[in-house]
C-alpha cells in the first residue's frame, strides 16, 4: 500500500467511527516528506496534520487563499518546486477544503470588504476576479491546480501529484486526482517520446551536421518530432536549471537534429523510473520492531468560530 492509499483508508476507517485507526509514518519513509498546498484558512491549522496523520515534520506545508495555483511557472510553483528539489518532497497534494471564502465571496462582497479596509476600487488591478484566484468550486480548483502543476516544467514526473478535497466539518478526505495513476499515464506517454526519439536519432543520423535551425521539412513526420523534440529539451533544460551539471549538453555547440533526440535519449535513461514490471521503489527491509502505536487521524474537529 502506497503512502496516500494508506492515509485514505486510515481517514475513511476513522470517519467510519474506527478508534484503532492510524498510519505508521515510518512504513512510509521512502515516501516522506511530501509537500502539501492547503489553504491559508486558520481551521486547517491543526485539522491538516491530524486528518493526514502524519507529524507536522513529515510534510512541507505550503499555503495561500485558496490553494491555487496560477500558472506552471507562478510563485508557489516555485515553492513546490524547490519544496521537492532542495527539500527533499517526495509527493505532492493539494488540499482544497469545504467552505472556502475564497469560493464563497463575490465580487461586490470583495470589493466592499476593501473599501472598508481604505482600498478603493480604481486602485485594484482591472481583472480583480483573475488577480485574487477567485473560484466558483472547490471542486474543480483542486483539479485546476493538480493539472498545472503536473504539467509544470519545475516538477519532475517522478512526483506523484495528488489532489484532495477536506470535508471541514467532518474531517473527511476525498481523493479527487489519484497522482499515483496520473504517474502511470505519464509513464506510458514518456515511452512513446522515448520510442519516438529513438527513430529520430537512427533515421536523423543520415543528416550529419544538419542544424536545427535549417530545418525545413514540410509536411514531413520528422521536422514534426524535431520541433517537439527542441521544445521539449529546451522546456526541460529550464526546469534543472537548479542542476546544471545534469542538463544535456546543448548550449556548448549549435544543436544538430541528431544530438538533440540523443539528448532526450540519455535524459530519459537517466532521469526517467523504468516502466511497469519495474519496482517504482527500491524495497526496503520493514524496520517495524518496536512499532511505535500509530498516529490517530482525528475526525471530528472542534466547533470554529468564523
Ligand atoms: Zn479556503
Amino acid at each position: 500500500m502506497r503512502l496516500f492509499e494508506a492515509i485514505i483508508e486510515a481517514n475513511h476507517r476513522a470517519i467510519a467511527g474506527d478508534a484503532s485507526a492510524g498510519l505508521h509514518p515510518a512504513d512510509f519513509a521512502d515516501s516522506l516528506p511530501i509537500a502539501a498546498l492547503t489553504c491559508i484558512d486558520v481551521r486547517l491549522g491543526p485539522l491538516i496534520p491530524e486528518v493526514l496523520g502524519i507529524t507536522e515534520a513529515d510534510f512541507i506545508w505550503l499555503r495561500n487563499a485558496g490553494n491555487i495555483i496560477t500558472g506552471p511557472l507562478s510563485s508557489t510553483m516555485r515553492s513546490l518546486s524547490l519544496a521537492c528539489a532542495v527539500k527533499g518532497g517526495k509527493e505532492i497534494v493539494v488540499i482544497g477544503h469545504t467552505d472556502c471564502l475564497v469560493c464563497k465571496t463575490s465580487t461586490m462582497q470583495l470589493l466592499e470588504r476593501f473599501k472598508n479596509l481604505g482600498i478603493e476600487r480604481h486602485v485594484l488591478p482591472e481583472n480583480i476576479n483573475e488577480y485574487f484566484g477567485m473560484f466558483s468550486s472547490e471542486r474543480q480548483n483542486v483539479l485546476k491546480a493538480c493539472d498545472l502543476i503536473r504539467h509544470s516544467p519545475l516538477i519532475g514526473p517522478k512526483i506523484p501529484v495528488h489532489g484532495l478535497m477536506l470535508d471541514i466539518a467532518t474531517g473527511k478526505l476525498e481523493w479527487l486526482v489519484n497522482g499515483y495513476e496520473k504517474w502511470a499515464t505519464m509513464g506510458d506517454k514518456w515511452n512513446e517520446v522515448v520510442q519516438s526519439a529513438g527513430q529520430t536519432v537512427d533515421k536523423l543520423k543520415s543528416f550529419s551536421d544538419f542544424k536545427i535551425g535549417d530545418m525545413k521539412f514540410p509536411e514531413t513526420k520528422i521536422g514534426e518530432t524535431v520541433t517537439k523534440a527542441e521544445d521539449w529539451l529546451a522546456r526541460k533544460v529550464e526546469a534543472l536549471q537548479f542542476k546544471p551539471m545534469e542538463a544535456p549538453p546543448v548550449e556548448s555547440a549549435p544543436p544538430t537534429a541528431a544530438n538533440i533526440a540523443e539528448g532526450i535519449v540519455e535524459f530519459a535513461e537517466k532521469h526517467w523510473a523504468k516502466p511497469e514490471g519495474t519496482p517504482r521503489r527500491a524495497p526496503h527491509p520493514p524496520p517495524k520492531i518496536p512499532v511505535p502505536p500509530p498516529i490517530r487521524v482525528r475526525v471530528n474537529p472542534p466547533k470554529w468560530k468564523k
